[in-house]
């Protein structure tokens, strides 16, 4: 598997740098460097309160987030790593609109910016649909470091499809 067709979107010199890291020992030396400790979130409440605490912050005029949970079947690499949505729901004579978060599992057991990444990500899009200017700007906001934190959520899920998502031992979750 070519990895490195995952990144063709940075800049050349960018990619000798991301090639040269894709391969187990090396992406595991570079998280346990970077990140040594997963993140405490693996259950619904507490992360739904980790992503209030930013929609509250930067999305203030977004209404309340309705849910947030972790599910099987999303890939970065097919598709998106995170789903939001709005569902709008007729109630008597009121139109609710319920906002929901869905993370793929993969980020379950993961460094906490990568999540963050993610979660940022997922926000961003209540207010701007695509990934224009706008909305890297609304993620840049929210995370002044979002390209590079975006950039290890990418090369986090090479290291969890190589095999070497340290972060799932029985060690890192007490
Ligand atoms: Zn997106």
């Amino acid at each position: 598997m070519n990895y490195l067709q995952y990144f063709q979107h940075y800049p050349s010199s960018l990619q000798a740098q991301i090639e040269a890291l894709l391969e187990p020992s090396k992406l595991a030396n570079y998280f346990k460097n970077k990140y040594p400790q997963g993140h405490q979130l693996q259950h619904t409440q507490a992360l739904y309160d980790y992503c209030h605490v930013y929609k509250n912050k930067y999305l203030k005029n977004v209404p309340r987030l309705h849910k947030v949970h972790y599910a099987k079947g999303r890939d970065l690499m097919t598709g998106t790593l995170g789903h939001h949505s709005q569902t709008r729901k007729q109630h008597g004579g009121k139109v609710k609109t319920r906002y929901e978060i869905v993370l793929s599992q993969l980020v379950k057991h993961a460094p906490e910016a990568v999540l963050r990444a993610l979660v940022v990500h997922e926000l961003a899009h209540f207010k701007e649909l695509d990934h224009n200017k706008a909305f890297y700007q609304l993620c840049c906001h929210m995370e002044p470091d979002y390209h590079q934190l975006e950039l290890d959520l990418r090369l986090f899920i090479v290291l969890d499809k190589l095999g070497s998502n340290f972060y799932q031992s029985p060690a890192q979750q007490l």
